[in-house]
């Protein structure tokens, strides 16, 4: 049975990927794809969430 153990708990939510920018089907003037920048509600853009917080611990399943 695989184990995914990884040094340092990345968060479960955003899978490490923590802040996405995210196009608005705009464009700028200057002519690029206008984009916002969101970070992930879990982690709060950090990546990581401590051990005893992560996200998707099997609690009473
Ligand atoms: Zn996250």
């Amino acid at each position: 049975m695989p184990q995914n153990t990884r040094p340092r708990p990345i968060c479960a939510h955003c899978d490490g990927f923590p802040t996405v920018a995210v196009t608005t089907g705009h464009t700028t003037p200057t002519g690029k794809r206008h984009t916002i920048v969101a970070d992930c509600p879990a982690c709060h853009g950090t990546g990581h969430v401590p051990a005893r917080t992560r996200a998707h611990a099997p609690v009473g399943v």
